[in-house]
């Protein structure tokens, strides 16, 4: 069955070249870093630091991150101003494209280099999206970040421990940051803690930082130790 199920992707291959998603050359069938050539994804800018969420101040690798409820350690693989890294997220958020995920891991697994950052007794958490919300895209792209994190880190991945509990307009439908941070208010929750660690927040962007920061709020009652967030671009 699996043999047959080759021999048609081959056959599609054939009659329909894969080609990179950003700008349409050929793909090289041996490539395994998924839908995109390799000239567009040295294109994509990777940082060489982690940030300080309250002001995106950088922290160079090898340095200590505060951990503060309101300023706590942003990775940030890429930068949204990168038309690349743009592309990537608009394919994987709104085109459906899950299949970018092994190029998600081979950004992850270059800015993990960079960083050196102490991760262990962490665990991975992808920022939930409304029932509604999964319904109706059919996946959370930030579980398919976190998935690769945890292929390249070996942490645990938990998706039961942030709910959200309530549904809300996208945020990037609304420009002012008080009008994201009153959008989010009370929008998740904790469910299921088995014990007290470290958490590695996941999500695709991190803009304003509402959606992240009323996370970590919510986190922050239930005695967590570290809380570190990572996302696939910052603003
Ligand atoms: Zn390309």
């Amino acid at each position: 069955m699996k043999s047959w199920r080759i021999l048609f992707s081959s056959l599609l291959d054939l009659i329909f070249p894969p080609t990179c998603l950003n700008c349409s050359a050929l793909l090289r069938v041996e490539q395994s870093f998924g839908p995109i050539c390799s000239d567009c994804l040295n294109q994509v800018e990777i940082n060489h630091a982690f940030f300080q969420s309250k002001d995106l101040r950088r922290v160079p690798a090898g340095t200590n991150p505060k951990f503060q409820e309101a300023n706590y350690p942003l990775l940030a693989v890429s930068n949204y101003h990168c038309p690349t890294t743009r592309k990537l997220i608009k394919d994987l958020k709104f085109n459906g494209r899950t299949t970018i995920q092994p190029t998600i891991k081979k950004l992850l697994l270059e800015y993990l280099h960079f960083i050196q950052l102490d991760l262990s007794d962490f665990i991975i958490v992808p920022l939930p999206l409304s029932a509604k919300r999964l319904r109706g895209r059919g996946y959370n792209q930030s579980e398919i970040i976190a998935r690769s994190l945890a292929e390249i880190t070996k942490l645990p991945v938990s998706t039961k421990l942030l709910i959200r509990s309530k549904h809300s307009r996208p945020q990037s439908e609304l420009k002012s940051k008080q009008d994201r941070i009153t959008n989010i208010q009370g929008a998740f929750s904790v469910g299921q803690v088995d014990r007290p660690a470290n958490l590695l927040i996941v999500d695709d962007i991190f803009t304003t930082g509402a959606t992240i920061n009323e996370a970590v709020k919510t986190l922050n009652n239930f005695g967590f130790k570290k809380i570190v967030a990572l996302v696939l671009a910052k603003r």
